[in-house]
């Protein structure tokens, strides 16, 4: 019993530090990779409640990798918020977004904003110079949170919040009803839209209580004055429901992917990069 218990301890070892090289092999890569520009951003589309008008899109990060191809966020993003990279990854998703966006009058351009990036005291400047660089009218950008900015530490979120939005950019609060305490945040910080969570909207089809639930997010939602996005809407049936809830904005499979800015803009009629 002994024996097995040694080896054993030796493989985990053996297992540790094969995934300390593969993380360290791994940032080394995102950091080249965020050097170099190998970091796109792809858009989706948010149509009207009633699917038939673009307002605007949410720009997503893709790793552009030289031979694993695109990367999806999911395996990125912790491993740039660990390292700090976030900072420059955000800048360049920040940047190139709003540059996008400046091309296309009436439309909104949603950024996730790590709350990596919102503890930096600098950050609300880092937008003021984005804005001013893009030449986009701050009232189309919207910064996307989530509710674990204002649980670290309340009173510097509530800061940063109050420079951005004092920029004239809106707040949307992501992921909506995933956290904890979301009731008294919402009360006391400034944001302009909830983004329910896409969970919810995926639980509709296992049953009433999603329905439940999304009705008294939705009517949260509209009771404090905000606009409501629905995530995640995948089928006709969601897209019915939501509306009928009285979601304002929807967003999912069903309406668009998120796609390449070239691909975006040939598919909107939008105008392209000169
Ligand atoms: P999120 O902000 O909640 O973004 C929505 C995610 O849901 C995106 O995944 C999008 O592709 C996916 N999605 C949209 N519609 C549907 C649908 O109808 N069905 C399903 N199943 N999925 C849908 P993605 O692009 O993989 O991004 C994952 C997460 O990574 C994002 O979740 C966001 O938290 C984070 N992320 C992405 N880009 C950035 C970025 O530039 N900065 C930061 N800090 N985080 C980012
Ligand atoms: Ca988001
Ligand atoms: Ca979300
Ligand atoms: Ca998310």
């Amino acid at each position: 019993a002994k024996e097995r218990g040694r080896g054993c301890a030796i493989a985990y070892d053996v297992e540790m530090d094969k995934d300390v090289a593969q993380r360290r092999f791994f940032e080394r890569e995102l950091r080249g990779a965020v050097l170099t520009g190998e970091i796109d951003v792809h858009l989706q589309p948010i149509l009207t409640a009633d699917g038939e008008t673009l307002v605007g899109m949410e720009a997503l990060a893709r790793w552009n990798h030289s031979y694993r191809g695109a990367i999806m966020p999911g395996e990125f993003i912790r491993l740039a918020e660990e390292t700090g990279l976030i900072h420059q990854l955000g800048n360049i998703v920040l940047q190139r977004a709003c540059r996008a966006a400046a091309r296309w009058p009436g439309l909104f351009i949603s950024v996730n904003v790590s709350p990596v990036q919102m503890r930096r005291p600098d950050f609300p400047d880092v937008v003021m110079a984005v804005l001013g660089e893009t030449g986009l009218e701050p009232g189309r950008l919207v910064l996307e949170v989530t509710e674990s900015v204002m649980i670290d530490d309340p009173e510097k979120a509530l800061v940063a919040l109050r420079s951005i939005r004092d920029l004239g950019v809106q707040i949307a609060l992501d992921d909506f009803g995933t956290g904890f305490s979301s009731l008294s945040y919402l009360r006391k910080f400034p944001i302009d839209k909830l983004k329910v969570d896409r969970s919810f909207v995926l639980d509709l089809d296992k049953g009433a209580e999603a329905a439940t639930i999304l009705h008294c997010v939705i009517n949260l939602g509209r009771a404090l004055g905000l606009r409501v996005i629905a995530e995640g809407v995948e089928t006709v049936e969601h897209a019915r429901f939501l509306r009928a809830a009285g979601c304002h904005e929807m967003q999912g499979y069903l309406f668009g992917r998120p796609m390449p800015v070239t691909e975006f803009e040939a598919i909107y009629g939008l105008a392209p990069a000169p």
